[in-house]
């Protein structure tokens, strides 16, 4: 997944994390290995599901999803199975084949934990291999996002997107929902016939007259990465195994932006080994989608802001492409190891970036990544959980969505990096290769990791390396690899001279001994953002209005470019760009850029009202990801 802020994701979950002790002690004669580790109370140490095929349809009248999930499973002879399930309304339990199905006994216990859900306990006989749970969805299916078509592109036909992780995939199937749980799983949906759906499966590439669809997906995947999206979409070709499904007013655009996919492709399978899923599409959701983009297997959830006009984002891209090795063939065992999926998926990401756009621009790119993760350092070492600054966290107890920080991603990355400086990038690719290659189709722990490393790298060439100091310890060890960019430090110097009054939009021409006006064009995305990051949190109205007249940022339609002007414009009450950020915040869902703006907005006077009055207005326009986030943040 790319991107979740973490520092107010730090802040808000503390308050749930206390609320949340009460039941967990309750819950705690229930309490087993797979309960702490994995955020779940199933049992599949003991029974597990090995196939799961989901008969549903998806009624956006009543924004529902209704039928049933037939779980083929591996029983050795016990008598129970668990499920997690949570603001499900189960209908009934059968065992048996379709053709022969028996009503059994099912139990929902212990009190609703506001972040697990419940237990399912279904009654099985030491030979029962098919457990079919009825079953249908309610409104607080938080994974479930029913969007009335006044918000998509089309505005004439509505839309329904499911977002799985971390453990939201049983607020929608009733399932054994551990990113430890490897099934395949199969489908057969009933969506209204103007629709088409889709699934990180196979998928049609056209719309089916009766509104019927079936969808394989063969190979065994972690529940999280179950994925549903319905809407008016249609596709677009860009090489024999890529292509994007979205609305058809967004195709064109699309297939311009997203243009490089074949050579990052290309760049993937040559660095780590051949792509293991066969196909690879894009589906581009509605503004509302919380996420940059979320890395369903055979199909990539990408968000609309993506949609730059001059591929300046697509890096968000690669990132999700990377996922097809890391996180998805081989994944976190548990969300304390949520690092072993990104840290090497953001490594991986920046080396396809610097097979599309060069070293110098790959580095820009780390180095932004790198500034964030500095400063959520800062905060996580002064909050109440200090230890999240460790690669290896301890969730228990707590939502682990509170691992998705800048630590799992991009602490991850540099220690990777890091451990290249000192190997060398050929045994360092050798080894990546090779790791997922073993693992391939597992779940790994940091321990597991850490013995592959030391056999296949480590001690193998005799290298020595702190990874101890990295993975247990708070801070950013000092023998992490920096990066250095003129290119940045020129934009933080141009940043300083204009806050202390300069006039740096004139350009002395040497050779020609006279002034040049200065162009927007002349520096990259990532340069820009740097500039605006290192400007003063207090520049006079006056010194904002300058910048806006000389580079138009208000009006730039760069979404991680407005993000940062707007978070200035709140903080110097810039209020001739608050038209521009209010059209933002009603459109654009992603938590990565809303959270933090009305989180600043409510943090000053002169915006507190604003940051709550725009919210109530918005909320309906928002996945619930974003909005329970940004309720916490405005203490409504
Ligand atoms: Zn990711």
């Amino acid at each position: 997944m790319k991107r979740v802020i973490g520092y107010y994701m730090l802040l808000l979950v503390l308050s749930a994390a206390c609320s949340q002790t009460e039941v967990n002690q309750k819950n705690e004669k229930e309490t087993n290995v797979s309960l702490i580790q994995n955020h779940s109370f199933s049992n599949i140490d003991e029974v597990h599901t090995t196939h799961l095929h989901l008969d549903l349809n998806v009624d956006f009248q009543n924004k529902r999803l209704k039928g049933v999930a037939r779980h083929h499973l591996n029983n050795p002879g016990f008598q129970e199975v668990k499920f997690d399930i949570k603001s499900l309304k189960i209908n009934k339990v059968t065992l048996g084949t379709e053709t022969k199905e028996s009503i059994t006994n099912h139990e929902i216990k212990g009190e609703i934990d506001p972040i697990l859900g419940q237990a399912l306990h279904v009654k099985i006989e030491p030979d029962t291999k098919y457990v079919n749970i009825y079953y249908e969805t309610t409104e607080d299916s938080d994974a479930l996002d029913w969007l009335d078509s006044s918000l998509t592109s089309s505005k004439n036909k509505p839309f329904l997107y499911t977002q799985g992780q971390a453990i939201l995939t049983r607020t929608w199937i009733p399932i054994q929902d551990a990113p430890s749980n490897r099934i395949t799983y199969s489908a057969d949906l009933t969506v209204p016939n103007d629709l088409m759906a889709v699934m990180s499966a196979t998928n049609p590439q056209n719309k089916n007259k009766q509104g019927k669809y079936h969808f394989e997906m063969q190979q065994p995947i972690p529940c999280y990465l179950i994925a549903l999206a319905v809407g008016d979409l249609v596709y677009g070709k860009l090489s024999e195994n890529t292509g994007v499904y979205c609305e058809p007013e967004l195709l064109a655009s699309s297939m311009y932006e997203f243009v490089d996919l074949p050579d990052m492709m290309n760049a993937a399978e040559k660095l780590y080994g051949r792509y293991a899923w066969e196909q690879y599409d894009l589906l581009i959701l509605p503004y509302s989608f919380p996420f940059g983009g979320m890395e369903n297997p055979r199909l990539t959830f990408a968000n609309p802001t993506l949609l730059a006009g001059d591929r300046s984002l697509v890096s968000v891209i690669a990132h999700e492409l990377a996922h097809s090795w890391s996180g998805n063939l081989v994944t976190n065992k548990t969300w304390n190891d949520f690092w072993l999926n990104e840290g090497f998926t953001v490594y991986f990401e920046n080396r396809i970036m610097e097979e599309i756009i060069g070293k110098k621009g790959a580095d820009n790119l780390a180095l932004v990544e790198f500034f964030e993760l500095e400063e959520e350092m800062e905060r996580i070492a002064s909050s109440t959980h200090p230890e999240d600054g460790h690669l290896f966290l301890d969730l228990n107890k707590r939502n682990p969505d509170d691992g998705m920080t800048d630590v799992a991603y991009v602490k991850g990355a540099f220690f990777l990096k890091t451990i290249e400086s000192v190997v060398g990038r050929g045994k360092m690719d050798n080894f990546l290769e090779d790791y997922f290659n073993h693992f391939k189709f597992t779940s790994v722990s940091t321990e597991d990791f850490i013995r592959y490393l030391n056999k296949e790298l480590l001690e193998k060439y005799n290298f020595s390396f702190n990874y101890d100091e990295w993975i247990y310890g708070k801070g950013i060890p000092e023998n992490c690899l920096r990066i250095k960019s003129n290119s940045f430090q020129h934009m933080e110097e141009m940043a300083y001279r204009f806050a202390k009054g300069e006039n740096i939009f004139l350009i002395h021409n040497e050779s020609k001994n006279k002034e040049k006006a200065f162009k927007r064009t002349q520096y990259s995305v990532q340069e820009w953002l740097t500039f605006i990051r290192n400007l003063p949190e207090d520049l006079t109205f006056a010194q904002m209005a300058l910048l806006d007249d000389e580079l138009s940022f208000t009006t730039w339609t760069n979404a991680e470019i407005q993000f940062e002007w707007f978070l200035k414009a709140i903080s110097t009450n810039y209020e001739t760009a608050y038209p521009a950020l209010k059209s933002f915040l009603e459109k654009v869902g992603r938590r990565k850029f809303i959270l933090p703006l009305y989180a600043k907005m409510y943090k000053y006077d002169h915006s507190k009202k604003n940051a709550v009055d725009w919210f109530l207005l918005f909320k309906s326009n928002y996945h619930a990801v974003s909005s329970n986030s940004i309720e916490q943040a405005l203490e409504l």
